[in-house]
């Protein structure tokens, strides 16, 4: 078991250090990975979550020793591992691709870097023995790879980043290649597993169902940056900025653009080329004022249509999906789409006009010109 502290990390590839100096203004976008600091517990499943190209897999390979940091320091446990080469990190890898020795057995792949190590042969066969039924894989040992199908593959390769007891296990979109239903099976199996050998483990993803399914804490990230680290139902609840807002949930929070209006002794939200107006919660009335314009954030599970008559403005049903278990309505709002999601059995014509009420508890305010969450 492993404790895992970052601190301040960077890092700058060489080619993008060049591109610094040829356009001096695109300065900030010149590090995959910028001032990254957090710090997972032993055991604890910890998934960075973020568009691809952000710094994921940048991260999760500095902590692995397969690239170099430019800035800051990477401790496990207390030992300062900045110089430590790979092997003598204790770490247990595996990627999206999953690179098994094609002439090998899947027993002798499950073997191969104990044997590389002189391992003896019976703590060898314990050794898988321990992880084979772990991953669902004892019935393929005998097996070569050509023969196993893409979820079979993967779980031989997870299996492989943790036949020796690593002490931190680094996993690097290991589903990503799988199909819909295959995917969800294996997160499950990986869930299960994790739960079963408690060792500290990094999952980087760009779906963040996966993330919020699996991690404990989930690390957002945004161009190299963490946006916000927190619980699954912190980030889903409590989303530090509008990017976190906007990220994490399906179908997206509602992010509009509005300006507030003054009206009496109410804040009204109002919205380009609408008449509809919501009244702001009064919560807010600290750190609102006339005119101010904010974004809106509300998620497509907290705006209801009205069964009876209330007194905000119609707005015209712009698309009706039925998918079963849930409907999903959008509405416009002058040139916006609101959407928004009901598990009630519901029909709606396409142009028929309905009455929203939104969760004003539930409601976000974000500046537009910083992305910033408006706090009260
Ligand atoms: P993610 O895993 O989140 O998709 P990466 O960590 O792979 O993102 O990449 C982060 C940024 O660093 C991207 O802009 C990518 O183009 C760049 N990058 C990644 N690897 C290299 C490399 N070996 N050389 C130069 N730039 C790289
Ligand atoms: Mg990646």
């Amino acid at each position: 078991m492993a404790q895992l502290i970052l601190k301040n990390v960077y890092k700058r590839y060489d080619g993008q250090k060049k591109k610094m100096f040829k356009k001096k203004k695109k300065k900030e976008n010149d590090f995959a990975v910028k001032d990254v600091s957090y710090e997972c517990q032993d055991g604890e499943f910890i998934g960075i979550l973020g568009p691809s190209g952000c710094g994921k897999s940048t991260t999760l390979r500095m902590v692995a020793g397969l690239e170099k940091i430019t800035a800051g320091e990477i401790y496990i446990g207390d030992v300062l591992i900045n110089d430590l080469q790979p092997k003598d990190r204790n770490i247990g890898l595996a990627f999206e691709d999953y690179a098994l020795y094609p002439p090998l057995s899947i027993y002798e792949n499950l073997a191969f870097n104990m044997r590389a190590k002189k391992k003896k042969e019976d703590e060898i066969k314990k050794a898988i023995e321990y992880v084979a039924p772990l991953m669902k894989i004892d019935d393929l040992l005998d097996m070569k790879p050509s023969a196993l199908s893409g979820g079979q593959k993967q779980r031989v390769n997870i299996a492989r980043a943790i036949v020796r007891r690593p002490g931190l296990l680094l996993l690097d979109e290991p589903l990503s290649h799988l199909d819909g239903k295959m995917r969800q099976q294996l997160r499950q199996e990986i869930k299960r597993m994790h739960h079963e050998i408690k060792c500290t483990t990094i999952i980087v993803t760009h779906d963040q169902m996966e993330a919020m399914s699996l991690a404990d804490r989930i690390v957002i990230m945004k161009e190299g940056e963490i946006q916000q680290i927190g619980t699954p139902l912190e980030v889903y609840d409590d989303p530090a900025n509008e990017f976190v807002a906007g990220f994490i949930g399906e179908p997206p929070m509602n992010l509009m653009p509005s300006v507030i209006e003054k009206q009496g002794d109410k804040y009204m939200f109002t919205f380009e080329g609408s008449e509809l107006q919501v009244e702001v919660p009064k919560r807010y009335n600290k750190v609102v004022k006339d005119k101010m314009k904010v974004i809106l954030g509300v998620r497509p599970v907290d705006v209801l249509i009205a069964e009876e008559e209330v007194s905000s403005t119609p707005v015209p049903v712009a698309v009706y999906e039925n998918l079963g278990d849930e409907r999903r309505i959008s509405v416009r709002v002058g040139e916006m789409l609101l959407s928004m999601t009901t598990p009630e059995d519901v029909y709606y014509e396409t142009g028929q006009n309905v009455q929203l009420v939104f969760h004003e508890e539930r409601t976000h305010l974000f500046d537009p010109e910083t992305g910033g969450r408006i706090k009260v």
